[in-house]
C-alpha cells in the first residue's frame, strides 16, 4: 500500500511539474522495488521509473525499466505498457525507426490489450515514426484508425496529441484544410495546457498554413504563439532534466559521504587493530628481552660458579682441602712481602708425619688417607685466619704464621703436635700410632725469603726426626754447619 501510494504521489508531483520532489522520491521507491513481490505493484513502480527517466531524458535507463515491464508482464495490457514506454524512449532519443521485431511484438501486445490508454498511445508512436521517416499518408492512416477511440476515451492530453500529429501529417501531405482543422482541434482540446508539445505543434502548423496561403498577419500571430508555446514546453523539458541532475547529484553526494564515513570507519578499525598488534608485539619483545636477559644472567652465573669451582679446585689439595703446594707458595710469598715491608714477625713451620709408610703398610692406603685428613683437621683447629696452610706433597705440610714471634711460635706448634698425637685415640684411627715432627724457622733468623725459610725449617725438621720424632725443633744458626 505504502509503495503504491508513493508511486501515485510521484505521478501527482509530475503532473504538478514538481520534478525535483518527484525524482527525490523515485530513488527510495526503486530501493524498495526488489522487496515487492506482487506483479501489479511492481508494474506500477517500474512504470513510474520508466516514465520519469524518459521525461528526464535518461532514455537508456527508461528502456531498461520498460524491458523489465515487458519481461515481468502477466497480460497483454502490461506488455503493451512496456512496449509503449520502450518505443517512446527510443523515439525521444532520436531513433528514426523501430526495429522490425520490436514493432511487431509491440503491435501484437497492444493489439491484444484492447483500446487502452497505452495501446492508443502506441498507435500514436507508430504514426510519429512514420512521420519522421517521411510517410505522412501512413501516419494519417494509423492515426485516423484510432482517432474515434481516442475521442471516446476522452483523455485531453492524448486527444490533443493525436490531433496535433494529424495536423502535422496533413500539412506534410499537402492537405492544408485538414491540417488547419486538426491544429485548431488540438488547440481547443488543449485549451488549458498552453506549454505542451502538441500546442506548440498545432501553432507551428497554423503558422505554416497561413504563410503558405499568403496570410502574413495570421502567420505572424501564430508564429508568436508558437514561439511562446515552444519556449514554455522547452523550459519544462529543461526543468525536468535539471531536476533529475540535481537529485542525481544529491544522491551521489550522499553516497560519497556515506562511502567517506565508511572508509573513515574502516581506517579507524584498522588503526585500532594495528595499535593492538603493536602493543602485542612490544609486549612480546619485552618478554623476549627479559628471557634473553634472564638466560644471560643465568649463563653468566653458571660460568662464574664453575670458574670459581675450577679456581678452587686448582688451588686446593683434593684429599685434605687445604692449599696445594703451588698456591701455598703464592700465598706465602704474598704474606712474606707484606710482613717484610712492616718488619713484622713471621715463622715458617714444616710438618712431616712420622713413620707414615708404616701406617700405609699396616692398615692400607685408605686408612692412611683418613689419618692424613685427621692430622690436617687437628692442625686447622689451632689456626688463625691469616695463617697459610698447605700440603707440600705426600705427608708433608707447610704452615706460615704471620705476627708470630720466635717465643710464642713454639707454644702454638706444640699445641698442634699434641693434637696430631691425639688422633690415634680417635674413632677414625683407633690404635694407629700417629704423630708428626715439626721444623720451625723464624724470619728474624732466616730472613723473609721463602726459599731460605724452607731450607732452614727443613733442617730443623731433620733435627726433630733425628732426635726421635713427635717433637718440635726451632732452627738456629748451629744447624747450618
Ligand atoms: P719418616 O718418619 O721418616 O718420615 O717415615 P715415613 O715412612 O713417613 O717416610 P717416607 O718418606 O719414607 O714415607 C712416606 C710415605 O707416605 C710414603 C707413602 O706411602 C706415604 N704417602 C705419601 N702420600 C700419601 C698419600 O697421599 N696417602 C697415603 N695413604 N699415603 C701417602
Ligand atoms: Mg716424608
Ligand atoms: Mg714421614
Amino acid at each position: 500500500m505504502a509503495f503504491r501510494a508513493s508511486a501515485t504521489v510521484i505521478d501527482l508531483l509530475v503532473a504538478e511539474s514538481r520534478y525535483e520532489e518527484a525524482f527525490a522520491r523515485l530513488n527510495p521507491l526503486l530501493d524498495q522495488l526488489p522487496t515487492m513481490k506482487e506483479s501489479d505493484v511492481r508494474m506500477q513502480g517500474l512504470g513510474v521509473a520508466a516514465q520519469l527517466n524518459n521525461e528526464a531524458g535518461q532514455y537508456d535507463v527508461s528502456v531498461r525499466y520498460a524491458d523489465q515491464i515487458i519481461k515481468e508482464s502477466t497480460d497483454a495490457q502490461g506488455a503493451c505498457r512496456g512496449w509503449f514506454y520502450k518505443s517512446d524512449a527510443l523515439f525521444q532519443s532520436g531513433d528514426t525507426q523501430l526495429a522490425a521485431d520490436q514493432l511487431h511484438d509491440g503491435t501484437e501486445a497492444c493489439g491484444k490489450a484492447g483500446d487502452t490508454l497505452f495501446s492508443l498511445s502506441f498507435q500514436h508512436l507508430l504514426a510519429s515514426f512514420d512521420l519522421r521517416q517521411g510517410r505522412p499518408e501512413s501516419a494519417i492512416r494509423v492515426l485516423q484508425a484510432s482517432y474515434p477511440k481516442v475521442q471516446q476515451a476522452g483523455f485531453p492530453p492524448q486527444l490533443s496529441q493525436f490531433e496535433s500529429t494529424l495536423a502535422t501529417a496533413y500539412w506534410e501531405s499537402g492537405d492544408l484544410v485538414s491540417a488547419a482543422k486538426f491544429a485548431n482541434d488540438a488547440l481547443a482540446t488543449n485549451a488549458n495546457r498552453q506549454y505542451s508539445e502538441s500546442t506548440a505543434n498545432a501553432y507551428q502548423v497554423l503558422y505554416e498554413v497561413d504563410k503558405k496561403m499568403g496570410n502574413s498577419n495570421g502567420a505572424l500571430a501564430y508564429l508568436e504563439k508558437y514561439s511562446a508555446a515552444h519556449d514554455g514546453y522547452q523550459s519544462r523539458l529543461s526543468a525536468k532534466a535539471l531536476a533529475y541532475q540535481i537529485v542525481k547529484q544529491q544522491v551521489l553526494a550522499k553516497k560519497l559521504q556515506i562511502e567517506g564515513l565508511d572508509k573513515k570507519n574502516r581506517i579507524l578499525t584498522l588503526q585500532g587493530e594495528l595499535d593492538r598488534k603493536a602493543a602485542e608485539a612490544s609486549r612480546l619483545y619485552i618478554a623476549l628481552l627479559l628471557l634473553v636477559l634472564a638466560s644471560i644472567v643465568l649463563w653468566t652465573y653458571r660460568i662464574k660458579r664453575s670458574q670459581l669451582r675450577f679456581m678452587r679446585l686448582a688451588r686446593r689439595d683434593g684429599l685434605t682441602g687445604i692449599f696445594n703446594r703451588q698456591h701455598f707458595v703464592t700465598e706465602a710469598e704474598r704474606q712474606l712481602r707484606y710482613c717484610r715491608k712492616s718488619a713484622r714477625d713471621i715463622c715458617l713451620v714444616l710438618i712431616d708425619l712420622d713413620h707414615f709408610k708404616l701406617v700405609n703398610d699396616t692398615h692400607g692406603h685408605a686408612v692412611g688417607d683418613r689419618v692424613l685428613k685427621r692430622a690436617v683437621d687437628a692442625c686447622q683447629a689451632h689456626l688463625r685466619s691469616t695463617d697459610v696452610f698447605g700440603r707440600l706433597g705426600g705427608e708433608e705440610f707447610g704452615l706460615l704464621l704471620p705476627e708470630c714471634t720466635r717465643d710464642n711460635v713454639l707454644v702454638r706448634v706444640e699445641q698442634m703436635r699434641a693434637a696430631i698425637a691425639a688422633v690415634s685415640s680417635t674413632r677414625d684411627a683407633p690404635d694407629i700410632p700417629v704423630s708428626a715432627s715439626f721444623g720451625v724457622a723464624a724470619a728474624v733468623d732466616s730472613g723473609y725469603a721463602l726459599r731460605q725459610l724452607m731450607i732452614d725449617a727443613d733442617r730443623a725438621l731433620y733435627q726433630a726426626k733425628h732426635e726421635g720424632r713427635n717433637r718440635v725443633r726451632l732452627f738456629d744458626a748451629n744447624m747450618r754447619s
